[in-house]
């Protein structure tokens, strides 16, 4: 079908107490490892592509694969910019077909925060496209983003119900203690926080950092009100170690394709894996926009 703004598949999530995995493609492998994933557990999904893809592949090539991956399924695939912080890339997304962008303000003070995510909602919707705002400050590493992990702020709920009146974002990540990269202390998750933001704002909560917190900790995520949950970096580790492992074992074999498909199965295996855990298998039907 073709790409659909996800919206709809986000107030499902939150309706029905599961969350849909955003997964972060890289490369044409990884976009058929994760839709490959989505048809296998008839799962909604969400791809993600961060500024450092968006920079490599540039987004007329990435809506074109993308495009045609999610044409050809059963499944709802939604396209997502993730952490969009340059306006003129942000614009170039809604422009060039993604349903969905996120702005990312979280480096501004709150006002000025609100009054650039307000500007691309009302860009984004006049093309039918969906928006996600982040206050609070996640830390770790995206991609030239670099937060330490006691710098983060978290959030407030009164903070969340102000910034989604007053920007009219339709999904809202809020820093509760989780961070991108893996983490090299036990983070200090503010589930409670979650649960209550998620309560008082009309939106579904987006949770970063989705790598290496233990399935218990995502079900708990989950539990509390997490309707998107971003996974990344294991993404790029399951890709990395397993063409290692490969080329570690098969050194004298010079045959990409089986390469490359030793690779795509290990990702489709560690994304179907997610999506059980974070209750979307099976939920491919439900939340479908036809006006997205
Ligand atoms: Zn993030």
């Amino acid at each position: 079908m073709p790409l659909v703004n996800p919206s709809a598949m986000l107030l499902a999530a939150r309706e029905g107490k599961y969350c849909v995995g955003a997964f972060n493609m890289v490369d044409h492998l990884t976009l058929r490892a994760i839709i490959q994933a989505a048809e296998w557990k008839q799962a909604p999904v969400m791809i993600q592509t961060s500024s450092a893809s968006v920079k490599d592949l540039g987004i007329p090539a990435i809506v074109a694969m993308t495009r045609q991956e999610a044409e050809d399924s059963p499944v709802p695939i939604a396209l997502h910019l993730d952490h969009g912080t340059d306006p003129e890339v942000v614009r170039q997304a809604i422009r060039e077909g993604y349903t969905a962008v996120m702005f990312d303000g979280s480096q501004y003070p709150f006002e000025e925060n609100i009054a650039r995510t307000r500007d691309v909602v009302q860009a984004a919707h006049a093309e039918g496209v969906a928006v996600e705002g982040e206050i609070g400050i996640v830390a770790g590493v995206e991609d030239d983003i670099v937060v330490r992990q006691d710098a983060a702020i978290y959030t407030t709920a009164e903070e969340a119900i102000e910034f989604q009146r007053r920007t009219g974002v339709d999904f809202l990540a809020a820093a509760i203690g989780t961070a991108h990269g893996f983490y090299r202390v036990e983070p200090r998750l503010d589930i409670d926080t979650l649960r209550q933001i998620a309560q008082a704002v009309p939106c579904p909560m987006v949770i970063h950092g989705g790598t290496g917190l233990p399935f218990e900790v995502v079900r708990q995520l989950v539990a509390a009100g997490g309707a998107k949950m971003n996974v990344s970096t294991q993404i790029k580790q399951t890709y990395i170690d397993s063409l290692y492992d490969y080329i570690q074992a098969n050194r004298k074999q010079y045959n990409p394709i089986k390469l490359l498909t030793h690779a795509r199965s290990a990702l489709v295996e560690m994304i179907g894996q997610y999506m059980e855990v974070l209750g979307s298998a099976g939920k491919a039907g439900e939340g479908v926009s036809t006006s997205g």
